[in-house]
């Protein structure tokens, strides 16, 4: 699976982390590092961990023209 996290809308409130520690972490006081392409397994988690932003940074599985037709 793939996610994106618009850093300029996230605001380090760490709720992601919290969730998904595998996937999401704060380096510092707000800046959010993540694994862009997290096994399929952590789909649960990481769907909660987007559920749970306060300000919907997390996008998942975003389908934009240059990536349909994708098979990964
Ligand atoms: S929950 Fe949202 S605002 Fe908070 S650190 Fe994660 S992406 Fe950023």
């Amino acid at each position: 699976m793939r996610i994106v996290v618009d850093l300029n809308r996230c605001q380090g409130y760490a709720q992601c982390v919290f969730l998904a520690h595998e996937v999401f972490r704060l380096s510092g006081e707000e800046a959010l590092t993540y694994e862009p392409n997290p096994d399929d397994e952590r789909r649960l988690q990481v769907q909660r961990a987007a559920a749970a932003c306060p300000v919907q940074a997390i996008v998942i599985d975003r389908l934009d023209g240059a990536e349909r037709g994708g098979t990964s």
